[in-house]
């Protein structure tokens, strides 16, 4: 499948579609097909997946059979990643504030600027004494990265590291007000039941 359409309210709209040049690329390529090995990283579980590429453009995921953490079985979310990928409001560069804070407005830069910027900003909070003042938050991880980013941060001299659905997170949330975090916690021997996609948690 190399897109798809939905009927929304108001008329039929495209949930998600490979970009347009791409697809020309398809339409008059010679359509040669490969698959490559990967991992998801749409969930710490980090699930092995096949994905099938038509003139070197991902067309469709599936799981790898011979991966240990899910033997060949995805998650819904997992097996709809490219939907994710091909996304039209997908952020795929760094992005900086415009006008003030909390008016939600963002420019586009590129890794270049990102990183001097990040820099500078670093190097006055040292030359100030201030980096207590830094905070770090960090995507969906659960990797030798988490290990790393965590480390670094705390021996820069500040404690506040965020890896998402740590506890630090939730209570950065509940901090804000905000809603859309998960559970303080997991409580496992109290559980009834465990629903999981794609890893079975309790045995791999
Ligand atoms: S459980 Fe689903 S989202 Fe998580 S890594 Fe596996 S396929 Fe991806």
């Amino acid at each position: 499948m190399l897109g798809a359409t939905g009927a929304l309210a108001g008329g039929a709209s495209r949930i998600w579609a490979i970009p347009d040049e791409w697809r020309q690329t398809l339409r008059s390529g010679p359509r040669l097909e490969t698959w490559k090995m990967s991992t998801c990283g749409q969930c710490p579980a980090g699930c092995g997946i096949r994905v099938r590429l038509v003139d070197d453009i991902p067309v469709r995921i599936l799981g790898n059979p011979i991966a240990p953490v899910n033997k060949g079985f995805t998650c819904p979310m997992g097996e709809s990643g490219l939907e994710l990928l091909y996304h039209p409001d997908r952020i795929n560069q760094p992005m900086r504030r415009k006008g003030k804070k909390g008016e939600n407005g963002w420019e586009p830069i590129s890794w270049d600027v990102a990183m001097k910027e990040i820099s500078r900003s670093l190097q006055d909070l040292r030359k100030g004494k201030q980096l207590g003042k830094l905070g770090f938050l960090m995507g969906d991880r659960n990797t030798l990265l988490t290990e790393f980013a965590g480390e670094v941060v705390s021996r820069m001299g500040s404690s506040h590291f965020f890896p998402w659905r740590s506890p630090a997170i939730n209570e950065l949330g509940f901090r804000q007000g905000t809603e859309d975090f998960p559970p303080l916690a997991f409580d496992l021997p109290k559980t009834d039941y465990l629903i999981t996609f794609g890893a079975n948690l309790l045995e791999e």
